[in-house]
């Protein structure tokens, strides 16, 4: 059995649903620290988080990943258990086994190969792990470890995020950014009342549904090259009692934007308000930014070079793409880095019969192996 495909088994066996480790991170540090790897563990609340670097100096190439995994669901749904890792097929079974164990562990045997070819490599190299990135929250991990980073001084130039991004093979996509996510909730307040006698309620519903239709049909921005336009959608709409008589007192909205880089956060919330007010709503919206787009725009170093890997290595002109949700590189990217995302194929993610191939896994250190070496070899 393969170096990177013996400890993904070893990882998949231990169970860790989120913000559990379950030793993933134990077992990583060790066999780093025999490598000769600079550790820190970074524990916040119940998360530990690993931070591993090889060599001084700049610049810094930085693989990011987490150890945490999704619920099973329920375990006999699985063709074999979610925590023993199984090969059939020419396939990796086992929860975490593409998202995001398997390319874990091809970092981990790609950053060992890599010191010891290049003893004296320049600049630095390092790993960062959290056991947060699948919560709810994800307050304790990279969020936290970034906060930490900036007050310490610490600088990343290029960072490498190992989340599933391959669509069909490994190689044929890579994300080179992400939409923002910007949450509100909102509450227009009117006056509670009997149907027949209107004059004596406001309804909230009445009251916002002229805005409601503006802000549905507004044109936010135009996108860009990268990105596509931004989109505002209204993820939940509640207001009435149960009674076909009543008018009800308030209402209450959920919107979202996934919003590019040409916008910005505040402009959009000025801009959502504005419409409120002219409507006369009287409203309370509370915001959440959950995160800022980000853009490692055509030409970047770290870009450019993860496209010659996948020609290479993987004989694919790589799409190069900003869709899909957001990972933890949104935290890394405020920094300054350029942040790529690139690892195995993401069609069972989150799913029952998680899988990743063996040959594909197999590659993959081999892959990020070479992003180390025509970066810092
Ligand atoms: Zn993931």
């Amino acid at each position: 059995m393969s170096d990177v495909l013996e400890l993904a088994c070893e990882l998949i066996r231990r169970r860790s649903l989120t913000p559990v480790d379950a030793g993933c991170l134990v077992l990583i540090g060790e066999r780093l620290a025999r490598a000769g790897f600079q550790l820190e563990s970074l524990c916040y609340g119940e998360v530990d988080n690993l931070w591993a670097t090889h060599g001084t100096g700049g610049p810094t190439l930085v693989f990011l990943g987490h150890t945490d995994v999704v619920p099973t669901g329920p375990e006999t749904s699985w063709r074999s258990p979610p925590f023993e890792p199984t090969i059939r097929d020419g396939r990796l079974y086992g929860r975490g086994a593409a998202d995001m164990k398997g390319s874990v562990a091809a970092m981990v045997v790609a950053l060992e190969q890599f010191v010891v070819a290049r003893p004296d490599h320049r600049g630095r190299v390092g790993l960062l792990l959290t056991s947060d990135e699948e919560g709810p929250t994800n307050l304790d991990g990279v969020r936290r470890v970034v906060e930490h980073f900036r007050t310490s001084g610490e600088r990343i130039d290029w960072c490498v995020v190992g989340e599933p991004s391959a669509k069909q093979r490994l190689g044929d996509l890579i994300r080179v950014g992400r939409r923002g996510s910007l949450s509100g909730t909102l509450v227009v307040r009117g006056m509670q009342g009997h149907v027949a006698y209107p004059e004596k309620a406001l309804n909230p519903i009445h009251a916002f549904a002229p805005a409601l239709a503006e802000l549905a049909a507004t044109r936010w921005d135009e996108g860009n090259s990268d990105f596509p336009p931004t989109s505002f959608q209204v993820s939940n709409l509640n207001a009435g009692t149960g009674a076909n008589n009543v008018i009800p007192g308030d209402l209450t909205a959920l919107i979202n934007f996934r919003y590019c880089t040409a916008s910005r956060a505040d402009d959009l919330r000025a801009r959502t308000e504005a419409v409120l007010q002219r409507h006369g709503l009287d409203y309370a919206l509370d915001w959440d930014v959950s995160g800022e787009p980000f853009l490692t725009p055509p030409g970047g170093t770290l870009r450019e070079t993860v496209v010659a890997v996948c020609r290479d290595l993987c004989g694919i002109d790589p799409e190069q793409s900003t869709g899909g949700g957001t990972s933890d590189g949104r935290f890394i990217a405020p920094l300054g880095a350029e942040v790529v995302e690139i690892g195995p194929v993401n069609a069972t993610i989150h799913k029952v019969d998680e899988c990743v191939d063996v040959e594909e896994l197999e590659k993959l250190p081999a892959v990020y192996r070479a992003v180390c070496e025509r970066l810092l070899g």
